[in-house]
């Protein structure tokens, strides 16, 4: 099982491919971004007047698989672009769009999804962040977990309680928070696989009526839609080739005796990425406009976790022996990862509901 672009995709990744060849290996990560920001490829499936080219979700799904592969982090493109981006060019006003959307499609402004709390994690309705109504606006105040990159983002799309709510899904609305608004607080926390997370802390943060992205209380569908794409998994197939770019080269690098073995190991492996990338753009070729549907980006979310997963845990037990400073550390930083693909963006129990449930009543 393959995905093969075509022709407009081929020629967007050689778009992508010039950028980084032109920028070298000195430039930092946002400078990259910026650089493809100029060339409209950061998001090239938004529409032309917010900084996009109008193309399709598989034009930006292949992008940024490509972008992720080259080591930029593409948990900032998939929140940012995504989970942020998408929500106000399906929910946001005209005005809330033209403020944040070129700067984002220029690769200039980032984003935080702050959905989970300390208390809040699997279940996102349990969130206990209120933003009481205040004049012409609300007063947010709240924890919210677990957010990498949040030291870059310029805003947050923020789930908040706005009324107690008749059941679990009524009464949550979302707000866009600047985070230089006062009241707005970063803590890191330690992670044992690279970079912190971030409780952003809101303390009393102050926005206006026009912070609303949505229906006020009835905002449970547009999360479902902010985290679809994340959903699918392309963080999680990036991480595996990546991985397995660096395994290939250990195994090339094994003693005579063991490579026959390591090889037929290595090929079960490259088979199972590839059967969790078909799923992943079969996921995002059946989206219907930016909606996915949830129980193809289930599927691909498995496949796409478990694939990873399997190089990690293949590579740390078999590669290692006599492997140099920089595959090494690649390895020892995979194995410390690959736990939080069971968990992160809806953990794996939740995808396997949603299958059950579509497989034994027809519909999710
Ligand atoms: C790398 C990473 C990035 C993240 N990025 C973001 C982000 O940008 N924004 C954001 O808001 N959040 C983010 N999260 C949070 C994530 O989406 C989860 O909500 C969070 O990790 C859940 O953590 P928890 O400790 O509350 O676990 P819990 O939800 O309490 O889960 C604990 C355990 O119970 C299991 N479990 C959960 N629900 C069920 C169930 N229904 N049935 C059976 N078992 C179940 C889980 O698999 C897990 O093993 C991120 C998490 C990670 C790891």
């Amino acid at each position: 099982m393959r995905f093969t672009p075509d022709e407009v995709t081929r020629g967007l990744l050689d778009e992508v491919d010039r950028v980084f060849a032109d920028a070298g290996p000195g430039a930092s990560r946002r400078e990259l971004f910026a650089l493809l920001g100029d060339r409209r490829l950061v998001a090239v499936h938004y529409p032309e007047e917010y900084g996009g080219r109008g193309l399709r979700l598989t034009d930006h799904a292949a992008v940024a698989e490509r972008m992720g592969l080259a080591g930029l982090p593409d948990e900032v493109h998939l929140v940012t672009v995504q989970g942020v981006g998408c929500s106000l060019l399906t929910a946001g006003t005209e005005e809330q769009r033209r403020r944040w959307l070129p700067r984002v499609a220029a690769g200039r402004a980032f984003a935080s999804l702050l959905l989970s709390e300390p208390n809040a994690g699997s279940d996102l309705t349990a969130i206990e962040t209120t933003a009481v109504p205040d004049g012409d606006g609300y007063v947010v105040t709240g924890r919210k977990a677990w957010n990498l990159y949040a030291d870059w983002s310029d805003f947050g799309l923020v789930s908040v309680r706005t009324r107690a709510g008749r059941d679990r899904y009524d009464g949550i609305s979302f707000l866009l928070v600047p985070f230089d608004a006062p009241g707005v607080a970063l803590r890191p926390v330690r992670r044992e696989a690279g970079e912190p997370y971030y409780t952003v802390v809101l303390d009393g943060v102050r926005v206006g009526r026009d912070a609303l992205i949505g229906p006020e209380h009835q905002g449970w569908p547009l999360l479902i839609r902010a985290i679809g794409f994340e959903r699918a998994g392309f963080d999680y197939l990036s991480r595996a080739q990546r991985w397995l770019r660096t395994a290939g080269e250990l195994v090339d690098a094994a003693p005579p005796a063991e490579r026959a073995r390591l090889r037929v190991d290595l090929l079960r492996h490259e088979r199972a990425v590839a059967n969790a990338r078909a799923l992943a753009f079969r996921a995002v070729n059946t989206a219907d406009g930016f909606d996915m549907d949830e129980v193809a980006s289930a599927y691909s979310k498995l496949a796409c976790g478990e694939a990873a997963q399997g190089v990690a845990r293949w590579a740390a037990t078999e590669l290692t022996g006599g492997a140099d400073g920089d595959r090494l550390r690649v390895v020892r930083h995979a194995l410390a990862e690959a736990p939080e693909l069971s968990i992160s963006g809806g953990a794996v129990e939740l995808q396997l509901d949603l299958i059950a449930v579509d497989q034994c009543t027809g519909s999710a």
